[in-house]
């Protein structure tokens, strides 16, 4: 009994980041395979958000990157507060997340996505003990299979370009990726 609840500890933390929590960027990887065939199969859309901290380095340089860590942990409480059950909330790399939206059209995957965005731009983090709370904002790009693309890869270079130009477009922002123009 010990040794498979040692098994199920290990099994536990290779699929999750040791700072934040969330599902970490193999398993991440590995699950949106998984997700993609099962939307296939059902015929549903599927939705993925890419989310970056704006200005990250910033609070780094001023608050050391220990403050960072505690920042990013909270963000991703965070982020698991404002999903669903159904969605897998991962840590991409360095201070970007991606959140699998099973099930998700576009549409409704653009309203979750700006409401993740707007609770963030809201929320006041207090954990620094300083005298004033901090606030960061986030950028996230969006991207739907089947309807923009059909392979993972292209699903995540297409969320990624759409959370680039929400850089471009002043940040605090979601932008959301224009389907592949189909040459007849
Ligand atoms: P932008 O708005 O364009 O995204 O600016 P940015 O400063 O967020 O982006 P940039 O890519 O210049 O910097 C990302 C920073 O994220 C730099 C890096 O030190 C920090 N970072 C990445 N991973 C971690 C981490 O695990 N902990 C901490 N504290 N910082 C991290
Ligand atoms: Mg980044
Ligand atoms: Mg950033």
């Amino acid at each position: 009994i010990e040794n498979s609840e040692l098994y199920e500890v290990v099994l536990q933390e290779s699929k999750t980041d040791s700072i934040t929590q969330v599902w970490n960027h193999g398993y991440f990887q590995h699950v949106l395979s998984n997700e993609m065939d099962k939307a296939k199969n059902f015929q549903q859309p599927l939705t993925l958000l890419m989310i970056d901290i704006d200005n990250f380095k910033k609070i780094n340089d001023s608050y050391g990157h220990q403050n960072g860590d505690v920042l990013l942990r909270e963000l991703a409480k965070i982020l698991k507060s404002f999903s669903r059950d159904q969605d897998y909330i991962c840590r991409y790399g360095g201070e970007e997340f991606s959140i699998i939206l099973t099930n998700t059209s576009k549409q409704q995957g653009y309203d979750i996505a700006e409401r993740i965005r707007e609770g963030i731009a809201k929320y006041h983090f207090s954990k620094f003990h300083l005298s004033q709370d901090l606030k960061i904002t986030v950028s996230i790009g969006l991207a739907t299979y089947p309807d923009d693309v059909p392979s993972k890869e292209e699903l995540i270079a297409k969320a990624d370009q759409a959370m680039y130009i929400a850089k471009f477009g002043g940040k605090n922002q979601t932008c959301v990726a224009e389907a592949e123009k189909t040459s007849q």
